[in-house]
């Protein structure tokens, strides 16, 4: 068993050695763990934000886990490696849990499942810019069978939870990309008769979302809108301090807390450990260690529910205090 740790930028290089700290008893003793960097920091470095290394070892691995990067927003040519690493690998499908926690501010009853397509969309990566700066332009590409690929993964997934998918497009407007990705996921969905499918366009979603997130089982939706709906719908759990995801393709999955590099608060030794543990949590799943993932789980859970929480959360613990009560937890 071959798992790639990309540590990255800010937060993510603090919380990923902690945290592979903290998980490293519940893999197999002859797991293999790799380093390999990624970001603005491997940018300064090495002059490119995703080494040839980096993808070489990922390309070979079983698991990647991966904590966050820096994305400048004014470097020319620059493509963030978390994009790059989606479509190298074809990480198609992007899936984001969101469920209630044992926390003051989350909402109870929420349990949904965001599943984003991960490789095309708006974030295809073709932009231009013309030539006196003042037009730019980026490609929405979406295909059919990107569409139904990401489609019959919502369906699946809604077979094991509660059987209910929303369809989450803006066809009214976007009628040639999202009609298609409309129609192909209606396609996929007459084979699941037991799923009950329905539909939302986004802006109504975002609405649902935020009255009633309660209602919701299963929401597939294409890049973008995949991205914004699953941050909107951690701020009822407790915000990105506590979401974690899964990119999931045809063999090596990447596990990543669905925060960024959070510079603001970067080497005060204060970020929340419990997205990154619960995108450990969800890789130790994807390696078919279901007892690990569900005590890992556990003993985060445990540890947010004895009060001992980081800034974010409310509290005026350090990441370090939060590990250890987990590897308490872990062990008790
Ligand atoms: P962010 O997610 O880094 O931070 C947003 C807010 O949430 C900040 O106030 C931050 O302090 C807080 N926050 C995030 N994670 C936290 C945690 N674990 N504990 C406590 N508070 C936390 O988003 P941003 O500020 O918009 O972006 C910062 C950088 O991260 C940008 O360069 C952006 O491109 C990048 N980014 C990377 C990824 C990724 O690596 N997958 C995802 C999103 C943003």
């Amino acid at each position: 068993m071959k798992i790639i740790v990309i540590p990255g930028d800010g937060i993510g290089a603090e919380l990923i050695p902690m945290v592979q700290a903290t998980i490293r008893p519940l893999l197999p003793p002859d797991a293999q763990i790799i380093q390999a960097e990624a970001g603005f920091g491997a940018y300064t470095r090495r002059g490119t934000p995703l080494p040839e290394e980096t993808l070489a070892a990922c390309r070979d691995a079983d698991a990647i886990l991966f904590g966050a990067v820096t994305t400048p927003p004014d470097i020319p040519g620059y493509r963030s490696p978390i994009l790059q690493l989606r479509q190298a690998l074809y990480l198609y499908a992007n899936l984001r849990p969101v469920r209630s926690l044992p926390i003051p501010g989350s909402r109870p009853g929420v349990d949904l499942l965001i599943v984003r397509e991960n490789t095309e969309g708006l974030y295809s990566g073709i932009e231009e810019t013309s030539a006196d700066g003042e037009r730019a332009t980026t490609l929405r590409v979406i295909t059919g069978a990107a569409s139904r690929h990401i489609a019959r993964t919502a369906l699946d997934l809604a077979r094991t939870r509660r059987r209910h998918c929303t369809l989450v497009h803006k066809a009214n407007v976007l009628r040639a990309t999202d009609g298609l990705f409309r129609r192909a996921a209606y396609t996929v969905a007459a084979e699941y008769p037991d799923v009950a499918t329905d539909e939302l366009l986004v802006d109504t979603a975002a609405l649902r979302l935020v009255q009633a997130p309660e209602a919701f089982d299963v929401l597939v939706t294409t890049n973008l809108f995949g991205d914004i709906l699953s941050d909107l719908a951690a701020a009822h759990v407790g915000g990105l301090g506590v979401v974690a995801s899964a990119n999931v393709g045809e063999r090596a999955g990447l596990f990543e807390p669905v925060h960024g590099s959070a510079p603001d608060i970067a080497g005060r030794g204060s970020a929340n450990p419990t997205a990154t543990l619960l995108a450990a949590a969800l890789m130790l799943r994807h390696l078919r260690l279901p007892d690990a993932a569900d005590r890992l789980e556990a003993a985060t859970l445990a540890a947010l529910a004895t009060g001992i929480r980081t800034p974010d959360l409310g509290g005026t613990a350090t990441t370090a205090t939060v590990l250890a009560a987990v590897t308490t937890h872990l062990f008790a």
